[in-house]
């Protein structure tokens, strides 16, 4: 049923929030203009294939695209590419774009995104000290590193795993230094960093943690040729990435005056401090059902659920319902997926298969689970998503032991 609501929603950002955004508003009958705004000058597309298959020519631009370059035409979406957004009146519910031209809205949705964390070190700048978040960033990255060569990663996060990974498979060398004593120290248990590690390790991957990266020195050519180490270690590369985190572009929305707190601040609904903007993904910090504060999710999963939850509310209709929070990655032969938030369990239990190649850390408390990171397991990580879900109580004993099906290990709250 088409809703003969009319107006105009503008959507700034094309990433997977945005672009979600725009297409559910015309699934869900919105008849007013859609116009969606992306700053680079390609298509949609998917990200996670970026640090895999499309940094290794695995996969082309075409294949990544998130729908089809024919669906915004077709589904009557302006869709505006190369664009940039430098300010919101929201007082005006008017943009303004970098070459002084305006655009009116009735509803605005920010999905900005997050933009790489910047190694503030001597020799950053030097041709080849790469980043990974768009298309052309992975591009380059690609033509940099070749068969034979050597990357040297810094940051043990899911850009750094997947990277290597993923170079690795292409017979390039690499090593990876992280900050802290662990991979992944911030969004993953040590179970799953100690099995990273070896895994990683295994397949040819060199990796220091607690190294410090003072710097970056020049080859021959003037472009980067060492990453210097504070205790004069220097290790010599082709190519560096930095993979150190992402931090939220939330520069519109503070210059607009909504509210922020290391991301726009949003309700349930993808609701900002102004009763006409909205924003979701990675740039925002959202509640989470039956938790007190606010989280930055980093995640697809969570974006997309609050696209459906801006557009709902923009429609004045009951938005989706709200996910535990989960996502994935591949590294190597690994299915990782994760469900929950790691860091609030007291107690890890570990369920794995007898050859090890599979494993599931369930995460604790009070007997409930509330994580579950799961390494080529999608039953336990099915299964703990459900347990989340329901607050179910497991019996830590039976859990540990595989040979007792995961229907046996819990009682519902
Ligand atoms: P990330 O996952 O936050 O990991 C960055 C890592 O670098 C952290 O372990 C961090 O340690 C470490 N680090 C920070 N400063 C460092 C330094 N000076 N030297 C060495 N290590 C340092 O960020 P990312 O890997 O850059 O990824 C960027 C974003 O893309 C994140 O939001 C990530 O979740 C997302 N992403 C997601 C997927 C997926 O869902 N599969 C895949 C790729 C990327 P501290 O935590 O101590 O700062």
């Amino acid at each position: 049923m088409r809703d003969e609501r009319v107006g105009r929603v503008v959507v700034v950002g094309a990433g997977h929030g945005g672009a979600n955004a725009a297409a559910f508003l015309r699934q869900q009958g919105f008849a007013g203009e859609v116009i969606l705004l992306g700053e680079e000058p390609v298509v949609p597309y998917h990200r996670p294939p970026l640090s895999k298959k499309y940094v290794t020519g695995d996969v082309s631009a075409e294949d990544i695209h998130l729908k089809p370059a024919r669906f915004y035409g077709d589904q009557e979406i302006e869709l505006r590419l190369g664009c940039r957004v430098v300010g919101v009146a929201a007082g005006d519910k008017v943009i303004s774009f970098d070459d002084g031209s305006t655009l009116g809205y009735d509803s605005l949705i920010l999905a900005t995104g997050a933009a790489p964390r910047v190694l503030d070190v001597p020799g950053s700048e030097l041709e080849g000290v790469e980043r990974l978040r768009t298309v052309a960033d992975a591009g380059r990255l690609k033509e940099l590193v070749k068969p034979g060569q050597k990357l040297a990663i810094v940051g043990g996060g899911y850009i750094g795993l997947e990277v290597a990974a993923a170079c690795r498979t292409k017979g390039i060398s690499v090593v990876i230094v992280e900050r802290e004593s662990r991979l992944l120290p911030r969004v993953a248990g040590t179970g799953l960093s100690e099995f990273l590690t070896r895994y990683h390790q295994e397949h040819g991957t060199e990796i220091l943690v607690s190294g410090r990266v003072k710097g970056f020195g020049p080859n021959r050519r003037g472009s980067v040729g060492t990453v210097l180490l504070d205790d004069g270690t220097e290790l010599p590369c082709d190519a560096a990435l930095v993979g150190v985190g992402a931090i939220p572009r939330d520069e519109l929305a503070r210059a607009a005056g909504l509210s922020c707190d290391g991301g726009v601040v949003v309700d349930e609904r993808s609701r900002t401090s102004d009763r006409s903007i909205y924003a979701v993904g990675d740039m925002t910090r959202r509640p989470l059902p039956g938790r007190p504060g606010l989280y930055r999710m980093e995640s697809i999963p969570s974006a997309v659920e609050q696209a459906g939850q801006a557009v709902a509310a923009i429609l004045a209709r009951p938005g989706p319902k709200s996910e535990v929070p989960w996502f994935w990655s591949d590294q190597f032969d690994l299915k990782l997926k994760t469900a929950g938030l790691v860091g609030e369990g007291e107690r890890v239990v570990c369920r794995s298969s007898a050859d090890g190649n599979r494993a599931a850390f369930f995460h604790l408390r009070d007997e409930a689970v509330v994580a579950v990171e799961a390494i080529n397991a999608s039953t336990e990580f099915m299964a703990g998503r459900r347990f989340i879900e329901n607050g179910t109580r497991v019996d830590p004993g039976k859990l540990a032991d595989h040979s007792i099906p995961l229907r046996e290990v819990g009682t519902a709250r």
